[in-house]
């Protein structure tokens, strides 16, 4: 059943009701607009996955009813929560999304299930421009078919190559440094056709750096090859030391300067464009507005981790902008967005937490 947030006009303006009334009570802006008495069937797609379980975690924690679709390719059954219904099964194939619809009253789609790999998607573009892209194609056409008309997408900062102003705003021309930010280019664009043609309300998040882990759930990939798990492998004794890739780009230190946001911002972010779906289509940038380089990530996480985390310096990565910083002010004033965990400290932290206590990740791979 869905109950929505009642639109009322009061003293001239236009407030939603909800929100009125749990501002009235809590008086919290985070709070207001992420808990409320929503009971909305969402499907997340990729919901085994680092961000989606994460995801999947704070929409259960705001009372709204999950259905994760996961072919665990890359994400791990223990990651799922145990509240969310399982299906496993493929976006490649259009008669398993089909089934999904069928059976479950969908209400809104959240699509995390992608290959995100730069580096990857270098060596093999087609895996990429053709899988993500396929993917994306057969579960917004089920979606449609079945009059389910509310989508929020994982993008990516990989849309900004070479950017013309640092930090980088919606504004800034896209310029994918790879097959993998040229995907989600190709999904972005298929978005706003949509809601040209068939009234798709869509969010497209551009994400830069997803790092840290809830107490529940982190980041195990395999292979490994995100900077933050990696330094953290090393810390844990089980890797001798870290490549970098590359000291000859233009900043300070020449290594690459990233914008680091915490798991569970990201997470709190889809949750408030969801819930502000109906009022329009948006796009957001999402970071903490602050650029660190790997230098300097190795430094914090030797004070976190006490170890020496040694490292070489190797030949730059394929794919990889020199500099990736955001700004988030859009989705700051629309919605009142707020990171809670903004310092790259309390990321690497919570990152440190997870990862000593499941030294084998998930413990599922081999
Ligand atoms: N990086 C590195 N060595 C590694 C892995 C990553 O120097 O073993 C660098 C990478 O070139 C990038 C930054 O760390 O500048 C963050 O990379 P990650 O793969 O974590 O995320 P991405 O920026 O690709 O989304």
């Amino acid at each position: 059943m869905q109950r929505w947030p009642t639109t009322v006009r009061f003293a001239g303006k236009k407030l939603l009701f909800y929100n009125f009334i749990v501002q009235f009570a809590c008086g919290s802006a985070t709070t207001n607009t992420l808990y409320g008495t929503w009971s909305m069937k969402v499907l997340v797609t990729g919901g085994a996955g680092y961000i989606g379980s994460v995801t999947v975690e704070r929409l259960i924690a705001a009372d709204f009813s999950v259905v994760v679709l996961d072919n665990l390719s890359q994400g791990h059954a223990a990651a799922i929560h145990p509240a969310a219904t399982f299906v496993e099964a493929d976006l490649q194939d259009p008669d398993a999304i089909e089934s999904v619809f069928a059976e479950h009253a969908i209400e809104a789609v959240m699509h995390f299930a992608s290959r995100t790999l730069v580096g990857e998607s270098m060596q093999k573009p087609f895996l990429y421009l053709g899988e993500n892209v396929v993917c994306g194609r057969n579960l917004l056409e089920c979606m449609l078919r079945h009059d389910v008309k509310r989508f929020v997408l994982s993008s990516t900062a990989n849309l900004f190559d070479s950017p013309e102003k640092i930090p980088i705003t919606e504004n800034e021309s896209i310029r994918p440094g790879s097959p993998y930010g040229e995907s989600k280019r190709i999904l972005e664009r298929m978005l706003y056709w949509l809601e040209q043609t068939d009234g798709l309300r869509f969010a497209a998040l551009r994400y830069f750096n997803a790092a840290g882990a809830s107490p529940d759930r982190g980041e195990d990939h395999t292979p490994e090859c995100h900077l933050i798990p990696l330094v953290l492998e090393v810390a844990l004794g089980k890797r001798e030391s870290l490549s970098i890739f590359g000291n000859d780009y233009p900043t300070p230190d020449g290594t690459c300067v990233r914008d680091y946001i915490h798991i569970s911002d990201l997470a709190d972010a889809h949750i408030l464009a969801l819930k502000a779906l109906d009022q329009g289509s948006r796009t957001y940038n999402l970071g903490n507005g602050r650029g660190f380089s790997v230098l300097e990530v190795i430094e914090t996480a030797r004070k976190i981790t006490g170890h020496a985390i040694p490292y070489e310096m190797g030949p730059r990565r394929a794919g990889d902008p020199a500099e990736l910083v955001a700004d988030s002010g859009r989705i700051t004033s629309e919605l009142g967005w707020k990171p809670q965990f903004a310092q790259l400290e309390t990321i690497i932290e919570s990152a440190w937490h997870w990862h000593r206590n499941h030294p084998n990740g998930y413990g599922d791979q081999a």
